[in-house]
């Protein structure tokens, strides 16, 4: 509701209004975890689909439900969410094409997502690797780095171990070696790993050596840690001249500290070995880190990683003496208490750092070795960095934070272990267990899916179903896989659908704009990018969008984040439609919404609370009183323009602002500065219209004969304003300002049924005079002294308003001054909104009251003088310009006869 929904439908209100051909098809994410998670639970269904964070800690222990209902009962979760937030989007006014809108669970959406991959797998970006990922055990699942968020404060048990070295090779010889007493000092953050090691690395370019203590034997570490490591090894332990190059442990092996039985293991040598931290030499345990992964693989080691999808240990950990303890709680814990019972726990410490945890339960996670399969991004980045290039983003900060998501990934972990999402149509061979995944196949799948819709996928009951014949071969067995994609997979392909619905444009990405909120730069504007680029068949290829607009979060008045635990929770729906206790939470209504969120800079993060809606809530009133003016006073215009040349100086000023205001306004919307429009549109409003113009021009409006030249050209600029106003005002609140056209279409255009069938107004050349704004700004000083003498005449309790005075300019003979003032001279009184106003150049002499202010004007003084007004009060107009006490003036007389 205040996301990017409000900020999109501005911007597209604005641009049909400059008579753009718009198309907006609003899409809904409804794949994934959390609504999946709500399935399975049966609780309320989730509000937002693609960056709703919601809870989920108990789901994971939930029995399991078979895919074919999970996916039933998600579907539904997420029908019932589009229902609601569509229903919403209506109420508060959104345009959009809703009777074309698409669910990433549609099955023309589902295709045309099976499409881009296949066109992937054709250009053999899509592989599948057994390697460690970044694994959820909250969600069970894998997950992207794009899933993960960092928390600064993770506590982990560190602790050092020593691992027996029981074949010397090299280090047989080396002075100070006691060969039967030698263990490899190592450091980790992570004991859980340690029943998964293979391997200790150290760094072939660092020296080694050994210290004695008195009760671990003699320890092997690098020299660099020396220093550091002292502190914390035993009381009585002395260091030796013994200096080992890292490459003498090269024919090493050392035996499992955990399990003795296992054969000896190998040291190996490692770049990624420093002497930063530990002890410089690293346990490796490559079914649990990248870098312990690769240093392995290369060496033919194998990738052991016995932990289940849970985060559990299996039976293969330490010969099952671990199985079912999570590995993150009762698993590592037991670990370290087995490190002690052996006697190989040097020293055990918390250590605070920054660790990955899950961005939907904010869970820690862990790095486990699964199969999962990968999209290729080395091949692409490329080019998706050089189609970046030609991207406006909005704010420019986006750009550098999208292009280090885009450089520093090299590969994209897309199958999930889940049920809810759109399968990777891969089969494996039942023996080999190799897969068949060829675009072929793809095709034949995808017939298959096309004719029964995707649950097929999960309710055929023959896996050969989905064997091209081709591919079927006698006696050979096929098993489908069960992985979904990514949903940012999902998202990320929406320019799919959107371009079948609205056709190729030549040259033009598919979309104009993509907007969404800042943490989609790892997101959905990543995944739409790379997805594009990784489909395109162009030799450059371009992005899917021109522009990429972010915007801030909502924040409360004390600029925390929302949250329901603080119970600073804003319902947009409340603010409509009013809370239980209207009384505390008055009914706002969808202008006051819309306002507050046009008037907030939304690419930031923006706060919202009592005070704010109090300022919104005065802006819309204000809007409401000027347009009522407006109409009021066009009632009965007969629809013919005065000409400009015919109008008073005063009512082509006012033409001159409104020009102004017009540009200032447009330029604000091309540049999404919806705060600043809203902004200008509310100053104009007060300081223009409310305390200016219509202000001096009520007198002719009420007082002139109707159809006097004088009231007509009132008029004239009256309709000039509404119909810029409206316009102006249209994209923030397009509620108020139809029923305002509704009243008005007579006036303004009667062939048209709403304001953005005729569009934006812009406003004429003729009315940007320089010299007038110079003159009026002369004038403004002018007026404000005279204000001030007036001011002092009330105070002093002459008289209550400034009707009942009259105003004397004394300036210096034959001075610009003079000149200058004579100009104006017969809209002087109606500038001020005095009974008379007159240019002397001596001071008159006069009985009564007296009140002065001088100013400067062309480089002379002015003396301003006001006293009261020497005719009596007009018993029509309230002008002090009647000949005697109870009569009428000549204007009125004239205008009653
Ligand atoms: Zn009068």
């Amino acid at each position: 509701m205040m996301d990017h929904r409000m900020p999109t439908d501005i911007i597209l209100r604005y641009r049909i209004l400059q008579r753009d051909r718009v198309s907006f098809i609003p899409g809904w994410d409804c794949h994934g975890l959390p609504i999946e998670l709500k399935a399975l639970q049966g609780g309320e269904a989730p509000v937002k689909g693609k960056n709703g964070s919601q809870t989920i800690s108990d789901a994971a222990a939930k029995p399991k439900m078979p895919p074919l209902e999970i996916r039933a009962a998600a579907r539904k979760w997420a029908d019932d969410a589009v229902a609601k937030q569509m229903a919403s989007m209506r109420e508060w006014g959104a345009m959009a094409e809703y009777q074309n809108h698409y669910r990433t669970m549609h099955l023309r959406y589902e295709l045309n997502q099976l499409d881009v991959f296949k066109k992937m797998v054709k250009k053999g970006l899509i592989y599948r690797q057994f390697k460690p990922v970044y694994w959820s055990p909250s969600s069970k699942t894998a997950l992207a780095e794009a899933e993960l968020e960092y928390n600064e404060d993770h506590k982990s048990k560190a602790v050092y171990v020593k691992f027996p070295v029981t074949q010397l090779g090299d280090l047989e010889g080396v002075d100070g070696i006691n060969k039967d007493a030698l263990s490899a000092l190592i450091w980790t953050t992570t004991p859980w790993t340690l029943p998964s090691n293979q391997a200790v690395a150290f760094n072939p370019e660092m020296d080694y050596t050994v210290v004695n203590t008195p009760s671990h034997g003699q320890l092997l570490v690098a020299e660099a840690r020396l220093e550091a490591l002292l502190p914390l090894l035993p009381e009585g332990t002395t260091t030796t001249s013994t200096s080992i190059p890292g490459t003498t442990l090269l024919r090493s092996a050392y035996t499992h500290p955990l399990l003795s039985s296992k054969p000896p293991s190998p040291f190996l040598s490692g770049d990624h070995v420093t002497s930063d931290s530990g002890t410089g030499l690293v346990h490796t345990a490559p079914g649990h880190g990248m870098e312990d992964y690769l240093a392995c693989r290369s060496r033919g080691i194998e990738t052991f990683s016995p932990v289940d999808d849970e985060g559990k240990f299996t039976s293969e950990a330490l010969d099952g003496q671990l199985t079912g303890m999570s590995v993150q709680y009762e698993g590592n814990k037991a670990v370290v208490e087995m490190l002690k019972s052996k006697d190989v726990l040097l020293h055990e410490s918390t250590y605070k750092h920054k660790y990955p945890y899950d961005w939907r339960t904010k869970q820690p996670i862990i790095l486990r070795a699964t199969a999962q399969w990968f999209a290729d991004l080395t091949g692409i980045k490329n080019d998706s960095l050089n189609a970046l290039d030609s991207v406006q983003m909005i704010p420019e900060v986006g750009r550098s934070r999208l292009t280090a998501f885009v450089k520093s990934r090299a590969e994209w972990c897309i199958s999930r272990q889940r049920a809810w999402g759109v399968p990777i149509p891969v089969l494996y061979n039942v023996e080999t267990d190799e897969a068949l995944l060829t675009d072929t196949n793809i095709d034949h799948v995808v017939s298959i899916l096309k004719e029964k819709g995707m649950d097929a996928w999960w309710s055929e009951t023959d896996d050969e179903v989905f064997v091209a014949p081709e591919y079927r071969k006698e006696g050979q067995k096929w098993r489908r896989g069960y992985e979904t994609m990514d949903v940012w997979f999902d998202s990320g392909t929406s320019w799919g659908v959107v371009e079948d619905q609205v056709g190729k444009r030549d040259g033009k990405p598919v979309a104009d704009l993509y907007l969404e909120g800042s943490d989609q730069h790892r997101g959905w504007f990543q995944s739409s990018l790379l997805t594009h680029i990784a489909a395109s068949d162009a030799t450059t290829p371009v992005a899917p969008f021109s522009t990429v607009l972010t915007h801030g979060f909502v924040l409360d008045q004390k600029n925390r984040k929302m949250s329901k635990s603080i119970g600073n929770v804003v319902d947009p729906n409340v603010i409509i439609k009013g809370g239980t206790d209207k009384n505390k939470e008055p009914r706002l209504g969808v202008d006051v919404l819309r306002l507050w969120v046009a008037s907030s800079e939304f690419t930031k993060d923006i706060s919202i609370g009592k005070e704010i809606l109090g300022h919104v809530t005065e802006g819309v009133r204000k809007i409401r009183t000027t347009a009522r003016f407006l109409l009021g006073n066009l009632n009965d215009w007969d629809g013919k323009e005065v000409a400009y040349d015919e109008l008073t100086s005063i009512d082509k000023f006012a033409l001159l602002r409104l020009s102004k205001i017009e540009k200032e306004i447009r330029e604000n919307y091309e540049q999404f500065a919806f705060n600043k429009a809203t902004h200008s549109l509310l100053s104009y409003t007060n300081a223009d219209l409310s305390a200016f113009y219509f202000d001096v021009v009520k007198d002719r409006l009420y007082a002139d004969a109707p159809n006097s030249l004088s009231r007509r050209s009132v008029q004239t600029v009256l309709y000039h304003i509404l119909r810029v106003y409206l316009a102006a005002l249209s994209p923030l609140i397009p509620t108020f300002a139809e029923e305002v056209w509704a009243n008005a279409g007579n006036i303004i255009n009667p062939d048209s049924n709403s304001i953005f069938q005729v569009g934006w107004c812009e406003t004429r050349k003729e009315w940007d005079v320089a010299s007038l704004a110079k003159d009026y700004e002369m004038l403004a000083d002018v007026r404000t002294s005279v204000g001030l003498a007036v001011e002092k005449a009330r105070k002093n309790k002459h008289i209550r308003t400034a009707l009942q005075a009259e105003v004397e300019l004394v300036v210096e003979n034959g001075s610009q001054a003079e000149t200058f003032l004579k100009k104006y001279a017969d809209e002087l009184s109606c500038l001020f909104i005095t009974s008379g106003a007159n240019i002397t150049t001596e001071l008159k002499h006069a009985e009564g009251w007296e009140e002065k202010e001088t100013l400067n004007i062309l480089g002379n003084q002015v003396l301003a003088v006001v006293r009261q007004a020497s005719r009596e009060k007009c018993v029509r107009c309230w002008v002090y310009s009647a000949e005697s006490e109870g009569g009428i003036c000549k204007r009125c007389n004239s205008v009653v006869r």
